[in-house]
């Protein structure tokens, strides 16, 4: 698209980037180990850990949400599902959690974002220290 990626204003502004890597996860071109999906939903563990437990939760239907910042008032819903799954895998001590875990949504090239399909990560199986960046 021509909007620009940084800046305030792209907030809530509908996407159309490229299909990513998560698509072809979704449809399983891509193997991926799956820990808990539904109809909305798909959560996996993160190729690359950055934690002893580290699992992604994404939207099946991007639909439009390449980053918070696209966040509209119409995926509510989606956002709510997100991290309602993201709180239960983390209370999921069969999945390698402790008492806790950190949810992380990184937005946007200055936020570590590198994968435009909305994804929230799950990282514990250790305590985590109180820096963030
Ligand atoms: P981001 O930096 O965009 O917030 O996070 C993208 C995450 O996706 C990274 O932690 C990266 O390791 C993970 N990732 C990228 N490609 C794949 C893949 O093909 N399979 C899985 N399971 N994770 C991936």
């Amino acid at each position: 698209t021509n909007h620009r990626w940084d800046g305030i204003w792209l907030a809530g502004l509908r996407d159309t980037a490229p299909a990513t890597i998560f698509d072809r996860i979704i449809s399983g071109e891509i193997p991926a180990e799956i820990v808990r999906q539904d109809e909305h939903i798909l959560a996996f563990r993160d190729i690359n850990p950055m934690a002893p437990a580290h699992i992604l939760v994404i939207p099946k239907d991007r639909n439009g949400l390449t980053a918070l910042r696209r966040a509209t008032a119409e995926h509510t819903d989606i956002l709510g599902r997100l991290l309602v799954a993201a709180g239960e895998i983390a209370s999921d001590k069969t999945l390698g959690f402790g008492d806790g875990a950190r949810i992380v949504i990184n937005d946007g090239p200055d936020g570590g974002q590198e994968v435009n399909h909305l994804h929230v990560h799950v990282l514990g199986g250790r305590k985590l220290g109180n820096t963030f960046c």
